[in-house]
């Protein structure tokens, strides 16, 4: 045995769960946990490296996340598994230990596309879409982000008049998650009435999306420009529950509160991961955990995942309980995105020469959560939104 397994091993329990986080979960909870981190070990750790460097997003994974229920996962009725937000977050965080652009398909799909059907459809919408979207055999994408409206939807350009019974949709959209898979999209547009929300299916004539590449984050996802040309839908397709950007909002932030949680699997597994390489790789005759420089990094990373699941958690309970404030997803979404990415560059560094490669996960993580800390609103966002709730004062522009 070596000197560097005789450190390992009495630390390994506490190494990962400092403070005994699993104590705060339920046996169903964990149980839940379980399943999708073997899922994750199994079907994304052997293949990410390959889909990252590739470009590929796995598509014959979205069978997969449907048969374990991550589709729409805290959606009741029409196929969807009806777990509560804890549960949610925990997926996130599981899948996002695998990588970003994984647990990002399954929040475009449930959080975006099939919560804005679930909040604001019509049953008959509501009836033919979710069941399928449930099950991955249809996927969905949703579309508020424009080329020269980011963090400020309302000044968006795209629109849908009044065709008769129908309408016609023009304008242009961009950044918009897995467009060129999709079978539906969920296009936000100005109305006379004010921004509504359309069901669009993507065979529609005018609807054209293109990938944007290549991209230095989320290679193993797909992000794509819109195009809408005289698209020409019937009078039902708007969702009539949402009038106002309150619609999109709140689909916003169910995905920001999974982010929440994700960021934090993104931080584990890069932790994870320089802990063993710093037990096991010697130099000046040591392991370089031995060193205090080394010692000091693990230390704040451990702080502040284990600060961060705590943050998620907590935002889960009040979710669940029915009592949470967007404001509140906007602490823990800014948090732990910003912690999540500085642990991730940290880890990169232990890792020295060999840490830039794709065989260690922190940098591949840390690019992914580059755009991860600017979608669902960006550092400066959340900001100002907590900066709002603090002071009633809004300093946005
Ligand atoms: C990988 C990825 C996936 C995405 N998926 C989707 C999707 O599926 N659907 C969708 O609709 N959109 C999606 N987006 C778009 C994303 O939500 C936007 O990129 C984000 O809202 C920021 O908008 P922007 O890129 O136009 O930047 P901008 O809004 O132009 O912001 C540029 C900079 O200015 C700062 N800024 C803006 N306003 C202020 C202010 N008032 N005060 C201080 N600073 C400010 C921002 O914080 C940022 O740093 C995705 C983006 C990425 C990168």
């Amino acid at each position: 045995m070596t000197s560097t397994a005789r450190v390992a091993e009495p630390l390994a329990a506490q190494a990962l769960d400092y403070l005994n986080l699993d104590n705060l979960f339920t046996t169903e909870e964990l149980a839940l946990r379980d399943r999708v981190r073997a899922f994750v070990d199994e079907r994304v750790r052997p293949n990410i490296a390959d889909w990252y460097a590739t470009a590929t997003f796995p598509r014959e994974l979205v069978k997969e996340f449907a048969a374990l229920g991550l589709l729409g996962m805290h959606l009741k009725g029409y196929g969807c598994a009806g777990r509560s937000a804890v549960e949610y977050g925990i997926a996130a965080m599981e899948l996002e230990a695998g990588d970003s652009g994984i647990r990002t398909f399954v929040s475009v799909q449930g959080s975006l596309a099939m919560s804005a059907i679930y909040k604001f459809g019509s049953e008959e919408q509501k009836q033919h879409w979710l069941p399928g979207m449930a099950a991955g055999d249809l996927i969905g994408c949703f579309g508020l982000t424009e080329p020269t409206a980011g963090s400020d939807p309302a000044n968006m350009v795209t629109e849908a008049v009044r065709d008769g019974d129908g309408w016609v949709l023009n304008g242009a959209k961009r950044w918009i998650g897995l467009a060129t898979i999709a079978d539906v999209a969920i296009i936000w547009a100005k109305t006379a009435d004010g921004i509504r929300g359309f069901i669009v299916p993507t065979s529609t004539p005018g609807f054209t999306a293109t990938a944007i590449e290549p991209k230095l984050s989320m290679r193993a996802s797909i992000q794509c420009d819109i195009s809408l040309v005289d698209i020409r839908l019937p009078g039902d397709a708007v969702l009539p529950g949402a009038t106002g950007l309150k619609g999109p909002f709140s689909c916003l932030n169910e995905a920001r509160y999974g982010i929440m949680w994700g960021a934090m699997g993104a931080a584990r597994d890069s932790y994870e991961t320089f802990l063993r390489y710093a037990l096991e790789r010697r130099q000046f005759e040591q392991p370089i955990a031995s060193f205090q420089l080394t010692q000091q990094k693990l230390v704040d990373m451990v702080l502040e995942i284990q600060k961060g699941v705590l943050v998620a958690l907590q935002t889960g309970r009040l979710k669940d309980a029915g009592t949470l404030r967007p404001e509140q997803i906007s602490f823990g979404k800014l948090n732990n995105v910003r912690e999540a990415i500085a642990i991730c560059r940290t880890a990169r560094t232990i890792l020295g020469g060999n840490g830039i490669t794709l065989d260690y996960s922190p940098l591949r993580h840390a690019d992914n959560l580059e755009s991860v800390r600017t979608y669902e609103g960006t550092d400066e966002i959340h900001t100002l939104i907590i900066g709002r709730a603090i002071t009633g004062i809004p300093a946005f522009g």
